[in-house]
Formats: structure tokens, C-alpha cells, sequence
């Protein structure tokens, strides 16, 4: 029987929820706060500029990938550019290009330490090969850590004779894994290694878990996508599919109490309104959760939930920058890391993407929007005074990073503007500006981490605090385990 779902927030992973549902048949009604759809996978326009506001490197986009599916069943074809040089990666002594053909990929990180061949080459076949059985999983894609019957039976489902290759590494990190490939004290390898994890997982080799780090060294050898215009397109399309499907999306209502009322649920937004509906699906940053909910309530979530809202994970400094590329040698490349050595983090380390010539979605002929962010901890940004130093610093620090890779940049800048800790919780309502979800440490990822069952019946999780964690991909994953827990199957 259609139920009547109430989703809180647009970000991809209750998009993806509401979505799902709506096809299904069910009546979805999605509140998202801002006038955007997207949340840190957003955009907002200035002038004549379209900026991504977080998220722009697509992945999950490749035939069977989680957006692909999702798509897929949504009958949304999405236009994309699969790129066979994913990124560069800039580091003080050497700069790797990321390939998505793994051989030329290790052969082409091995030119750069000949002595260490044969470790590299035994390590990556390792990550490989562990990579490409977890990633028989994604097809089932069971919910971890499975909290009903039907949860576990799922999981035992999915799993294979295969399968106990992983269980030596379950509470393994990378680092343990470099050790034994006697590469932990190659350290202009690990740095390569760290500034891709800590994008991805947000914590870097050692304390990452081994089996999502091999997972994420490995994934844009899946494939790694360019999409014209840029992320937000998910939302676009999404939002379109709910609509379609007879779902009601309204913006500007941010949702601000959910109370019991007989077996269902009552949301009040911030207008007074009053929402009733059979489920709730929370999208909404889960630090906001018990301040929604009243005290008894907020009692019975379960305790990783509990403790995570109470979590803090980085915040971020982004630069939204318009160029004129024809000041510059040549236009700049969609993706590009960059590291000065002095750590991961607070401007010494940050992703640069920039649209492609010609993407007219995002910018005019002749000019290019570029989405640069750094992590930061969120103690830096506490007071006024250290916010606005925070700020200045490490906007100068990349800066000057980017000049030094590419003279004349600074010269090229027709439009600057910053997206500090305040802006990310005005845009997203992420407290703090805390994106990304958490680190993917032992103590937090696959059976630590936080179901999107809440513990209270009727009542849902997902975006990237929760299982699977950060991304679009994991964002999204978390939205279908939502929507099948609803619809009691399995959807896509
Ligand atoms: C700078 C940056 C760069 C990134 N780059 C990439 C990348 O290249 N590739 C990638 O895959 N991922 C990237 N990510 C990660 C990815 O963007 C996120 O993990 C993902 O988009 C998070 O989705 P979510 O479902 O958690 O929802 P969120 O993005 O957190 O969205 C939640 C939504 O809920 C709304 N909301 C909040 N409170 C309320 C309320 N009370 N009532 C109603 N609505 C509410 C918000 O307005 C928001 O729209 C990046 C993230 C950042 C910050």
C-alpha cells in the first residue's frame, strides 16, 4: 500500500530517497530549507557565473555505479564526459597525473620511484584485487550495521565464498597495509596516497580503514566523470523525477520540530506549517535531530546516532573563482589537487575544479568557474578575530599555491569570493560547516557506523554522516537504504 513519506532536506542523499519513493508509488512530499536543491552538491550563480558549491567531481556514473542505477530507474538519462585523466595531483616534489586505466595508472606513479617497483606494483595489486570484492557488494548493497532480521539475512545474502578474503582486514588501516608492503616510509608515495584519502574519506592512510581506502583508490579507475553544468544536475533530475511522480517539493521551509502523532509522524516548519505523514526520512545534518525531536523522543535514537550528532568532523574554506582563460597559458584543467608539504589540511592541501572550456552552463565562452576547497578544523573559525584570520590565511596560502603552478592566475580573476564555515551552515544548515561526514577511521565506518535506521520506528537517517559515509555515492547509498527500508524492497 502507497504510504505517505515525509523527506527533510535536498541534499543527494534524501533526493535520492524521495525519488525512489515516488517512482514506487508512494506519496512523497520533500522540504528542503533553501531555495536550492543539492546542498553541499548545490550551486548558486553570480552574475553570469554558475558555481558548484561543493561537490563537482561526478563518480558512481559508470554502468552499474550507484547514481547510474539510480538514473537508471528513474528513466533520467544524464549527459556526462568520462575522463581518462581523472586529476593532477601536485605535491613539492613530484606531480602525478591520476589515470583511469589502473596498468598506466602504477606504471606511471612507479616512474617516479623506480628503487620501490616491486612493492608498488604489490601493493596496488593488492588494493585492486581487494577493491573488486568489495565492490561485488555494491550490487546488493546491503545496509550496515544491520539492524533487523531482515538486515542480517540481506547481508548473509550477499555474501560469497570470496568474501573471506576481506576478513583479515576488516580492522586493518592503510597504513598497517603500507607497512607490510614496506612503503610507510616512502613518504612522497604516502603524501600522493593521503591527499587522495583525505578527499574521499576524510582522514588519510593511517587511520583510514583498509578495506573503503582500497575502495577509494581504486573508484575513478571505475570511472570519474566531468558533468556539464555540474553536480547539481542530480538534484535538477531528481527533484524533476519526484515532481513527475506526483511528489510535492516545496523550498524555503525548514523544518524545525517532528513529534508522534498516533503511528505516524506530524513536522512543523518554520512557517508554522504542519506536515503529516506515515515515515520521515531525515536529510537534514543529524546534528540537527534532537533539537527536532522532543526529549523522550530523542532518548530512544540509537546511540551512534546520539553520539554522532553530537560529532564534529572538518569544516571548510572554498574559493568560488571566475577566470578569464584567456589570460592564462592555457585553460586550466577540470581537476587538480594541490599540497605544499606542510600538511592536509588549512590551505597546504586543496581540490581545484575547474569547468571545462566551453561548458556554457557554468560560464561564457572564453571564461571558466573554478570551486577550490581546503578542510579545516572548525576550532580555528571560534571567534570573530580567528575567523577573519582564518579566512585571509588560508585564501592566501592557495592562493599563492596556484600561482606559483600556474603565473598569472591571480592577473586572470574577474570574480573572488569565499565560502567560509558560516556561509556552508547558512547554505546547507550543516552546523559549523561541517561537511564531508565522518572520517572513514576503524572506529566509525562499515559495523560502526550509523544506520539509517534511527531506532524509532517509522523514523530514517541518511546523507554523509551516515552508512556508507561521505560523497555523492555514499550520500546517495544511504538515501536507497532508506527508501527500501520504507518500501520493504528493494527498489533498484
Ligand atoms: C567542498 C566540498 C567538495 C566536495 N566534492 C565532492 C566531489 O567532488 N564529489 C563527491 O562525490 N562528493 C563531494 N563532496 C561531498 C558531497 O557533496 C556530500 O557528501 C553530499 O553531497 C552530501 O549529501 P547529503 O545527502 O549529506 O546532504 P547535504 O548536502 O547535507 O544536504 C542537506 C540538505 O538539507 C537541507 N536542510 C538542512 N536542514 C534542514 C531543515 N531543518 N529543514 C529542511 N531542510 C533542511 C539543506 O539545506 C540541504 O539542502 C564535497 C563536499 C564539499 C563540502
Amino acid at each position: 500500500m502507497p504510504q505517505n513519506v515525509l523527506v527533510i532536506g535536498a541534499g543527494i542523499g534524501g533526493l535520492t530517497a524521495a525519488a525512489l519513493l515516488a517512482k514506487n508509488g508512494d506519496r512523497v512530499t520533500l522540504l528542503e530549507a533553501s531555495s536550492e536543491l543539492g546542498g553541499c552538491a548545490g550551486k548558486f550563480k553570480r552574475h553570469k557565473f554558475l558555481f558548484p558549491a561543493g561537490a563537482t567531481l561526478g563518480m558512481g556514473l559508470e554502468s552499474g555505479g550507484i547514481h547510474e542505477r539510480v538514473f537508471r530507474f528513474l528513466e533520467k538519462p544524464l549527459p556526462i564526459e568520462p575522463l581518462e585523466t581523472v586529476m593532477e595531483m601536485i605535491h613539492p616534489d613530484h606531480s602525478f597525473i591520476f589515470l583511469k586505466d589502473r596498468k598506466q595508472h602504477v606504471d606511471a606513479i612507479i616512474s617516479h620511484f623506480p628503487a620501490y617497483e616491486s612493492k608498488i606494483r604489490a601493493f596496488y595489486r593488492e588494493i585492486y584485487a581487494t577493491a573488486s570484492i568489495v565492490r561485488t557488494m555494491m550490487d546488493p548493497l546491503p545496509a550496515l550495521p544491520p539492524q533487523t532480521a531482515k538486515e542480517w539475512a540481506a547481508l548473509a545474502g550477499a555474501i560469497r565464498p570470496i568474501h573471506s578474503k576481506l576478513l583479515p582486514h576488516f580492522n586493518k588501516t592503510l597504513g598497517d597495509r603500507l607497512k607490510r608492503h614496506g612503503l610507510s616510509e616512502l613518504t612522497a608515495f604516502r603524501h600522493m596516497l593521503d591527499g587522495l584519502l583525505i578527499d574521499s574519506m576524510q582522514t588519510g592512510s593511517d587511520d583510514v580503514s583498509y578495506l573503503l581506502a582500497a575502495v577509494a583508490l581504486d573508484i575513478y579507475h571505475e570511472g570519474a566523470f566531468y558533468v556539464p553544468g555540474g553536480l547539481y544536475r542530480f538534484a535538477e533530475l531528481m527533484g524533476d523525477s519526484l515532481k513527475e511522480n506526483g511528489g510535492v517539493l516545496k523550498k524555503r521551509r525548514t523544518v524545525t520540530q517532528l513529534a508522534r502523532s498516533g503511528k505516524g509522524w506530524t513536522a512543523s516548519d518554520h512557517r508554522g506549517n504542519k506536515y503529516e505523514a506515515d515515515a520521515v526520512i531525515v536529510n537534514a545534518p543529524i546534528h540537527l535531530l534532537p533539537g527536532m525531536l522532543p526529549p523522550e523522543l530523542t532518548r530512544q535514537l540509537k546511540k551512534p546516532l546520539l553520539e554522532g550528532a553530537k560529532g564534529e568532523t572538518w569544516t571548510t574554506l572554498t574559493l568560488y573563482i571566475a577566470v578569464d582563460s584567456s589570460k592564462l597559458s592555457q585553460p586550466l584543467p577540470p581537476f587538480r589537487q594541490i599540497s605544499t608539504g606542510d600538511g592536509m589540511a588549512e590551505g597546504a592541501h586543496f581540490f581545484m575544479s575547474a569547468s571545462l572550456p566551453g561548458d556554457v552552463l557554468r560560464a561564457p565562452a572564453g571564461f571558466q568557474t573554478v570551486t577550490i576547497s581546503t578542510h579545516s578544523k572548525a576550532g580555528h573559525w571560534d571567534t570573530q578575530e580567528k575567523y577573519d584570520t582564518a579566512r585571509e590565511t588560508l585564501s592566501e596560502r592557495m592562493l599563492q599555491a596556484i600561482e606559483q603552478q600556474i603565473p598569472g592566475f591571480r592577473d586572470s580573476i574577474v570574480h573572488l569570493e569565499t565560502g567560509a564555515p558560516k556561509a556552508w551552515e547558512r547554505f546547507t544548515g550543516r552546523p559549523n560547516g561541517f561537511v564531508g561526514g565522518f572520517p572513514q577511521t576503524l572506529d566509525s565506518a562499515l559495523f560502526n557506523a550509523i544506520s539509517h535506521r534511527s531506532g524509532i520506528s517509522g523514523l530514517y537517517v541518511c546523507g554523509d554522516h551516515v552508512f556508507p559515509g561521505g560523497g555523492t555515492i555514499g550520500a546517495a547509498a544511504s538515501g536507497i537504504h532508506a527508501a527500501r527500508s520504507i518500501a520493504s524492497k528493494r527498489l533498484i
